[in-house]
Formats: structure tokens, sequence, C-alpha cells
């Protein structure tokens, strides 16, 4: 599903220059599930990114189920990224101005859902992540907890292919991420692929297939051979 060869993202800051990510070569295949490991600021997030069209690599090529996306246009990317990709933002990133539902819908409204499905089928994410009872609250009267399940929820929204969580158990306790991860890894037996970037060990070891580490930038064991 997901072949990385040689991913690199220098970020430029006026004319300091940082690299954030170091040729990092990486293979997830349908129905597998990878951890990704490592320090703050080796560049976790930015893999996470990269593997989530949200940022274009400096260099490496990037194919998504077989198909070359690294260096397509803006369009291109949002519209695979909507059909394809759900993407779990480390700060949520959900619209401080919609209710949990409709936040959670928003991903099919792009996709041309019909509105009463859209509807249910976003009820219904929230109660599987347990929020049943918060569907008309807004961001900021949720807590840090229900928000990051109202993210996951509307990343799963539209079925995606590949699912990228940015360290989805951060804010919840340790039995409401033992549920969230059930959820995600029970992604992988209906075919999906799912990258975690976790600090949590027991996330790492419990959930994943395969625990991949960065540090400063370099991946460790990504591809195919180190199987
Ligand atoms: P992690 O998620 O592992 O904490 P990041 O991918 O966020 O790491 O960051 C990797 C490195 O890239 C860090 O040194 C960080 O400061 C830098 N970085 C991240 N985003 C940007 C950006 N938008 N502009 C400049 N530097 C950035
Ligand atoms: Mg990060």
């Amino acid at each position: 599903m997901v072949e990385a060869q040689g991913l690199s993202k220098v970020y430029r800051l006026g004319r300091v220059e940082v690299v954030a990510l170091r040729r990092a070569s990486l293979v997830v295949d349908a129905g597998e599930s990878v951890a990704i490991m490592g320090p703050s600021g080796s560049g976790k997030s930015t893999l996470l990114f990269l593997l989530g069209l949200l940022l274009r690599p400096t260099a490496g090529t990037y194919r998504l189920q077989g198909c070359e996306v690294g260096g397509l246009p803006p369009g291109e990317r949002a519209r695979l990224r909507a059909r394809h990709i759900g993407f779990v933002f480390q700060t949520f990133n959900l619209i401080p101005g919609l209710s949990a539902l409709r936040n959670v819908e928003l991903p099919a409204l792009y996709n041309g859902m019909p509105r009463r499905r859209r509807r249910e089928r976003a009820r219904e994410l929230l109660e599987r992540v347990g929020l049943g009872e918060r569907l008309r609250h807004r961001p900021a009267e949720l807590s840090g907890g229900e928000a990051q399940r109202v993210a996951i929820a509307r990343a799963l929204m539209n079925a995606p292919l590949l699912v990228l969580a940015d360290e989805p158990t951060g804010n919840l306790d340790s039995a409401t991420g033992r549920r969230i991860m059930d959820l995600l890894a029970g992604l992988c037996a209906e075919g999906r692929a799912l990258v975690v970037v976790t600090h949590n060990a027991e996330v790492a070891e419990r959930w994943a297939h395969r625990v991949l580490r960065l540090r400063d930038g370099v991946l460790e064991g990504g591809g195919d051979g180190d199987r």
C-alpha cells in the first residue's frame, strides 16, 4: 500500500535549513500496523505528514497503491487524501465553530455522501469512540481526551485505506487508550493499513506488527529487507 523510498524533508526558515528527515524508506502493506517511535524532534510528525500528502518531500519517491504521488499537484493530492487517507493530528485540528458531529461529518461532505447517511455514520463513529453523549458539543466544550476521540472518528469517516495517527492515545487514560487502539488495530483486519506515532511502548508492542525507530531524522528498519 505504502512504498516510500529515500524520503527526505528539509524545512527552510529564511536562511536556516532544518533537515527533519533523511532518506527514509518504508513499506507498509494492506492490513499491516506499524508503530513509529523516537524522541521529540526526531521527525515523526514530518514523516507522517509526508505519508499523509500534507507535505511534499524534498527528495525521494512515494508510491501509494502503486502510484507515484510525491510530485502530484496540490489538487490531486487533496483528492487522494480525502478519498484514501485518514489523518489523526497530534493537535486534533478540529473546527472550533462546529459540533463534534459536524466535525466528524466534514470529510464526507467533500466526498459527496448524502446528508442522511453522513449524519448516521458520524453518529455511529462517535458512539464507537465512546462519545455518543457528546454529539452537540463544540471542541472547546470537550476535554483533551474527548477532542482526541472526535479527531479519530473524523479520520475514519471516509473509511480510508491508510490511517495515520500522531500520538492518538496521548491524551487518553489507559483504559480508553486501549479501547481506541483496539478500534484502530481492528481496521487492519479489514485490510486497511495503520501507521501510529507513539511514545507509549505498550501501544507499540501490543498493537503494532512492526516497530520502527526514528533518531535525528534517520528511520531504522523501515524497508522490506528488514522484515
Ligand atoms: P517529532 O514529531 O518527532 O517531534 P517533527 O517532525 O515535528 O518531530 O520535527 C522534526 C524537526 O523538524 C524538528 O527539529 C523541528 O524543529 C523541525 N520542524 C518541524 N516542522 C517544521 C517547520 N514547519 N519548519 C521548520 N522546522 C520544522
Ligand atoms: Mg510530533
